[in-house]
């Protein structure tokens, strides 16, 4: 054909090669235990990912009364796609009397992640392919408490917004009703304008117009307000994801019942990408940038 060049090619190209190679994706959960988190990351990638799972048996794990920050990675595979998906959790954060530094052990995990990356690039025999361990999104797990956010989120938040592209979650939304979750959500955007925080999808970032409809629409909803489940219940002949209560089913991936399925749009469906391209081009770079200032300083 005339004028043809090909470029569509491109496509089947790139896919090849992630297929061949799988996608990296890094998620870490932040947040006080038993506020869900190993349940939605397991309700969002439909899969016993999260680190309980990888338990020998079924006994109770002891949640540990320190902070201790545990990466586990799995390959899920999708109609042909791979994808290397490590979580890492942060069991027990918030609990202990004396929260001073509780961020510490998190935010020194997300940077030895990018210590590890710069000392593999600038090494000798660099490989051609470095792992990818910089943690590409950081899920923040605010209590349902429907009053705003507490201290603690607010000091944590602030640290690692620096270093992570944070999208922050309300847990357990199935325990508000529709008029605490709003106003809730209300002064929980207030405490983070109020507070300079910067979540994802980050404004200051350059946008092209079609993207920034689309994140308008997102950065309207956050935070997310979800529900986690790892039962399935039949509900007009089909089988849903929910959670039974006395008076009805709460339906995890229905719209109307909570926004599980916006962040599981965005985190997976549309996002993915630019959440490892913001955390490269963004958040490592400016890690890179202060660690070889240091150096020649
Ligand atoms: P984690 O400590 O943050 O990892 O919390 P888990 O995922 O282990 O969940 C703690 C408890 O909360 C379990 O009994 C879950 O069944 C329950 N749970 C998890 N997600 C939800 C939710 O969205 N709503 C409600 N009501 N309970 C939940
Ligand atoms: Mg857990």
């Amino acid at each position: 054909v005339a004028g043809y060049v090909g470029i569509d090619t491109l496509q089947e190209q790139i896919r090849k090669k992630v297929l061949k190679r799988g996608f990296e994706f890094n998620i870490m959960v932040v947040g006080r235990s038993g506020l869900g988190k190993s349940t939605l990351i397991n309700t969002l990638f439909k899969a016993n990912v999260s680190l309980r799972s990888c338990s020998k048996s079924e006994e109770k794990v002891e949640i540990p009364k320190t902070t201790h920050v545990k990466s586990v990675s799995h390959v899920i595979e999708e109609k042909g796609v791979r994808l290397r998906l490590t979580v890492t959790d942060t069991p027990g954060f918030g609990d202990q009397i004396n929260n001073d530094n509780c961020w510490l052990p998190v935010l020194d995990y997300i940077n030895e992640q990018y210590e590890n990356y710069l000392s593999e690039e600038q090494s000798v025999t660099r490989k051609k392919h470095i792992p990818d361990t910089r943690i590409h999104c950081c899920l923040y797990f605010i209590s349902p408490t429907g009053h705003s956010l507490s201290p603690l989120d607010i000091e944590f938040m602030r640290r690692l917004d620096r270093c992570v592209n944070i999208v922050p979650v309300i847990a357990k939304a199935d325990t508000l009703t529709i008029e605490e979750r709003v106003g809730f959500k209300q002064r929980i955007k207030q405490d983070l304008a109020n507070n300079g925080i910067r979540t994802y999808p980050m404004k200051e970032l350059e946008e092209d117009p079609e993207e920034t409809v689309t994140n308008n629409k997102i950065r309207e909803l956050l935070p997310f307000a979800v529900v986690g489940s790892n039962q399935q219940y039949p509900n007009n002949g089909r089988t849903v994801y929910g959670r039974k209560t006395q008076w009805g089913l709460v339906e995890v991936e229905n719209r109307s019942h909570c926004e599980f399925s916006d962040l599981r749009d965005m985190l997976i469906r549309t996002h993915m990408q630019d959440l490892v391209e913001v955390t490269r081009s963004v958040h490592y770079e400016n890690f890179r940038q202060d660690r070889l200032a240091s150096r020649r300083g």
